[in-house]
């Protein structure tokens, strides 16, 4: 009898905490205006990616964006996003998300992991508080969007995540165009609906190969299957992601492929997927993903991480975007020019989308060619950090004396 009411005094505790947790992930959860699962009937079909790429899309748009990586047996965001090897931090009872750029944060299980082999142990109840942990104590402020990457199947994680969500947008569902990865995506999406989760739609990745020499793109394997399950199963189509080596080589290089390669046809289709996203979502109608993704881009020569004299010789480039909403610098990143000779340059930077380069002295010749190829050149800029020199422009407050090295 007695050993009965410690029972019951320990299941109604339990209840209490339990249902004091969630009203801590609630509370948390309303500082995000929507939340995005992207899920995958299979492992190996690109779901990281899209969410990377959707993520950094959505940030570059200048959406306050999260991206929480819950894939508890195969992280691949930090490496994606060159944070491997980073530790969770915390600060008053928080952790603390990793900014990457002006509008993205991110967390992923694997920054608490000493090892990958740590989470081979983990069964679904532990999954479940951990992701309850992840929802209620990170820190991520006010939010326009989180897109959680979760693994693939319908197992554990998926569903423990939309059940602590409470009111998730819904899910965006990665596939392949083959028959068999297709059949596990109407598993997906008949998982969502028994959860009462809107598919919000289909992407279709891996779809045709771009050829790295002339850019067309070919159907290797039959394209279309994505866009026709999607219209048999009522659910919106995304696009296609055509298969691009480059997404390979950024991924594998930790540089975000859509900032890295905008033009290419990939990095458009993944716009396009934002634009139906953030059209789909009725408080930010007044919003076009697509068209908002700004396009002005600095290119500033360094040595010794500072802007340099010698144009022609400079050590590598800082290569950064700026956020047209706030006039100020969203990211940057730093790549070494090819070998000097007469042209080169132009050129180079062209193919890195940049549209204006501020150097300390540049000749005549390449002022020349940069007008050519569409890039507006600004010269007489002395030291400073890139980040400095280019916020000082934006601003209209940089000081530019002399052509320096007009040789
Ligand atoms: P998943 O999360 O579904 O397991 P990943 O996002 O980790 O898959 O991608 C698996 C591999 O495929 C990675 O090496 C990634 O760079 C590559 N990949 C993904 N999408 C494309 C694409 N459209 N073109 C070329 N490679 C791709």
């Amino acid at each position: 009898m007695a050993d009965n009411m410690v029972h019951r005094q320990q299941d109604q505790e339990y209840q209490r905490q339990m249902e004091a947790e969630q009203a801590q992930v609630r509370h948390r959860m309303s500082q995000i205006k929507h939340k995005i699962l992207v899920l995958s009937g299979k492992g190996g079909v690109g779901k990281s990616t899209v969410a990377v790429n959707l993520a950094i899309s959505l940030s570059l748009a200048g959406k306050r964006t999260g991206l929480l990586d819950i894939d508890i047996h195969g992280p691949s965001i930090p490496k994606i996003l060159n944070l491997e090897g980073r530790k969770a931090q915390s600060a008053f009872d928080a952790i603390l998300p990793i900014e990457v750029g002006a509008n993205l944060k991110v967390m992923s299980i694997a920054f608490f992991l000493a090892s990958q082999d740590d989470a081979v142990i983990w069964r679904g109840p532990m999954k479940y508080q951990m992701i309850k942990q992840f929802l209620k104590d990170v820190e991520w402020g006010e939010l326009d969007y989180l897109i959680i990457d979760s693994p693939p199947g319908t197992g554990d994680e998926p569903l423990s995540i939309i059940q602590l969500l409470e009111n998730a947008d819904g899910a965006v569902v990665v596939t392949t165009p083959q028959e068999v990865a297709l059949s596990d995506v109407r598993r997906s999406i008949t998982f969502c609906r028994s959860l009462n989760l809107p598919v919000l739609g289909v992407l279709e990745n891996m779809s045709g190969f771009v050829c790295p020499k002339c850019g067309e793109v070919t159907d290797i394997f039959k394209s279309g299957g994505g866009e026709n399950m999607a219209l048999a199963m009522s659910v919106p189509f995304l696009g296609r992601i055509p298969i691009d080596p480059q997404i390979v080589e950024a991924c594998d290089s930790g540089q975000p492929y859509v900032d890295k390669y905008r033009q290419s046809q990939a990095a458009l289709a993944f716009r396009e997927a934002v634009t139906l996203l953030v059209g789909s979502n009725s408080e930010d109608n007044e919003t076009n993903a697509g068209k908002e993704i700004n396009t002005m881009r600095i290119a500033i020569p360094l040595a010794e991480g500072q802007l340099c004299q010698h144009f022609g010789h400079c050590e590598e480039f800082a290569i950064m975007d700026v956020n047209s909403q706030e006039n100020c610098v969203s990211g940057t990143y730093r790549e070494a020019p090819p070998a000097h000779a007469p042209g080169v340059l132009p050129q180079w930077l062209a193919e890195h989308n940049v549209t204006i380069v501020i150097a300390g002295g540049m000749g005549s010749r390449a002022q020349s060619l940069f007008a050519e190829n569409g890039i507006k050149v600004v010269v007489g800029a002395s030291a400073g950090s890139p980040e400095e020199v280019a916020n000082a422009y934006l601003n209209g407050t940089l000081q530019t004396g002399g052509n320096i090295c007009d040789h």
